[in-house]
């Protein structure tokens, strides 16, 4: 397959968008099934999420609601380095079960920084879903119960994923060329 370019850069496609339709769908299908009855609240995590968020939501057949936060960063003290603000999370997550969508798990450390802020609200179960997981970059242990792929600590783009704003659109997933 010829590579593409997403603004400067060569990419090729590595996971081709039938194959992320076929493993979201027993993703769904698991979620489903062992979260049945419990009214969870899905949190997709824009923007990267967004597409990830779409197709995994329509495998699900249990009653669930769905709502769309964003994580704005800015640059705190010097020994805070970057801190996250958690945007648009206006429900009540007292004693909910609560799926956070997530499109890549890298280092690990947005999710860790994540789940603290939404286990100080009280849920009763916060559990990750991520379409991708870097497992040879995670810094800090983490548990992700859902997860579609693990691939290599090469930087990608597609299916919501984007190298500086472009490439979100592209329904595979690509790799980085490396010339
Ligand atoms: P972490 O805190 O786990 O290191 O980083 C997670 C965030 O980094 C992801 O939500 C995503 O926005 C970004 N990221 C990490 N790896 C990649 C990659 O290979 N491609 C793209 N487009 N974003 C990535
Ligand atoms: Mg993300």
């Amino acid at each position: 397959m010829e590579p593409i370019t997403v603004k400067d850069l060569r990419f090729r496609i590595s996971i081709p968008a039938e194959e992320i339709k076929k493993r979201i769908a027993e993703l769904a299908a698991q979620i489903s099934s062992d979260l049945k009855g419990r009214n969870p609240l899905f949190l997709a995590v824009l923007n990267g999420s967004f597409m990830f968020a779409a197709d995994l939501m329509r495998g699900i057949t249990t009653p669930c609601e769905i709502s769309f936060v964003r994580l704005s960063s800015y640059t705190g003290t010097e020994s805070t380095g970057t801190v996250h603000e958690l945007i648009g999370l206006n429900e009540d997550l007292t004693g909910r079960t609560v799926v956070i969508i997530e499109d890549i798990v890298d280092s690990g450390l947005t999710m860790r920084e994540l789940l603290s802020m939404l286990k100080t609200k009280n849920p009763a179960d916060v559990r990750i879903a991520s379409l991708l997981v870097k497992p040879g970059n995670l810094k800090v242990k983490l548990d992700i119960p859902y997860c579609c792929f693990h691939i290599p600590n090469d930087f990608i783009v597609g299916y919501g994923l984007d190298y500086d704003g472009y490439g979100r659109n592209l329904p595979d997933i690509y790799t980085l060329v490396k010339e």
